[in-house]
């Protein structure tokens, strides 16, 4: 029997790596089109909470990507230039995704997996497998050359570009400025001793107001480091492929197709304001395993797949779309809200961190903002979790 996994991303190599553990009769191979010392982007944030889950899944990997994490504790959100320092245990670990991509491409070698690279598939119809895994991200080849996956996809108004900078965050800083020009914002946190990454992002109207739409990339990134030459302390971005776009939102009304199956980004497309879309897609192949290992016959085991990892899932892909809504209309929300119920509308934005966990995770924060919360709550709206804004 021979599985291909095409697309070489956490998704597929972790899905490669334990099928292997635990179907080792099957020959697995991995088809990645980029080098193997190449990906985009620069850290992500692998949140700890949910990490539990790859330490049973395979300890070799979980130890080295724990290991290869600079973790930290605290935020700083920025708002009318007031800095909002949150303090607590619930933010996590990050990883530069090059790392974490050699850990995994390791494993699954060591483990005999053949991976392939710079081997990008054209089309997928012609490759020849027992299974054939579609983790090829949000702009899946897999999903493209297959109309019955029922794929819905819409783009997001906003805009935003992935850069790395040499400027050390302790902590992540989330920065919003409102200028003459409109919204623009900044997400930073570091990855190793030496890097952080910087994603950088406005909203709809700012693009075009503030000339974004005309400007090159390069003007694009001075632009950006001048704006937030605070943040950076002076420090340069570092760009790797950072184009500025707005992210497509992907969903499938079908998970498989005869022998296909989609996994990752290419079955739902996350939202990097989560900071959880690497760990979704990688429980997606944990799930997937789960269900060849207990149900030989392919098409059953896709179809138990579904059924498992569906109710699981679909509670993040909720809370990323709650997340990207309240980016999309983040205007209102700078317009409105001081500096605290600002923190607190963000921090509540996906409704599923309540008051309990609030105080759990950030004790000290809560403890001395405790009368704000309660003003907060008095006039929190019924729906969404969300204090009431003019949109
Ligand atoms: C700006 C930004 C910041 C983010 N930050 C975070 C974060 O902090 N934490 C987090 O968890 N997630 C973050 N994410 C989301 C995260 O990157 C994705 O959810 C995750 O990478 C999905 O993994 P995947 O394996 O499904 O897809 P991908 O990581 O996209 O991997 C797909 C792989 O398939 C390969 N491929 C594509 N097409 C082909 C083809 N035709 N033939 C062969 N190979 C192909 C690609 O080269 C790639 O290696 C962020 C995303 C963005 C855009």
């Amino acid at each position: 029997m021979k599985f291909t996994v095409i697309g070489g991303g956490p998704s597929g190599l972790y899905f490669a790596l334990l099928a292997k553990k635990r179907l080792p009769h099957v020959e697995i191979e991995v088809l990645e089109q980029n080098p193997r010392s190449a990906t985009y982007g620069f850290g992500i944030v692998l949140a700890d909470s949910g990490l539990n889950r790859f330490q049973e899944a395979d300890p070799q990997s979980y130890e080295q990507l724990v290991a290869a994490s600079f973790v930290s504790r605290h935020r700083v959100v920025k708002h009318r230039g007031q800095s909002v320092f949150v303090d607590g245990s619930g933010y996590g670990g990050a990883i530069a995704r090059l790392r974490m991509l050699n850990i995994l491409q390791d494993r699954c070698e060591q483990i005999g997996v053949r991976v392939a690279y710079d081997c990008r598939i054209e089309s997928p119809g012609t490759v020849e497998a027992d299974l054939i895994v579609g983790a090829d991200g949000v702009n899946s080849a897999v999903r493209r050359d297959c109309a019955a996956f029922g794929t819905t996809s819409w783009t997001l108004t906003n805009r935003l570009a992935w850069y790395g900078t040499e400027q050390h965050f302790p902590y992540p800083v989330l920065a919003f400025k409102t200028t003459d020009d409109g919204n623009f914002w900044s997400a930073a946190y570091a990855y190793t001793e030496r890097l952080s990454t910087f994603v950088a992002e406005c909203d709809a109207d700012t693009w075009t107001r503030s000339g974004f739409d005309k400007m090159s990339d390069t003007e694009r990134q001075a632009f950006t480091e001048a704006l937030f030459a605070e943040e950076l302390g002076g420090k340069k971005l570092i760009n790797n492929k950072s184009a500025w776009h707005s992210l497509p939102v992907i969903r499938n009304k079908n998970w498989s197709v005869g022998n296909k199956v989609l996994i990752g980004d290419a079955l739902h497309s996350a939202h990097p304001t989560i900071g959880s879309g690497t760990r979704i897609a990688m429980e997606d192949s944990i799930a997937l395993v789960d269900a060849l290992a207990a149900e030989p016959d392919i098409a059953r085991a896709l179809a138990l797949f579904r059924q498992v990892r569906e109710p699981q899932k679909q509670k993040m892909v909720v809370a990323a779309e709650k997340s990207f809504m309240w980016y999309e209309h983040v205007a209102g929300k700078l317009r409105d809200l001081e500096p605290i119920p600002f923190v607190f509308d963000f921090m509540t934005r996906t409704g599923r961190i309540n008051e309990s966990r609030l105080n759990h995770e950030y004790p000290r924060f809560m403890k001395a903002h405790a009368s704000e919360w309660r003003q907060f709550m008095s006039t929190h709206a019924t729906a969404g979790g969300q204090a009431n804004v003019r949109a």
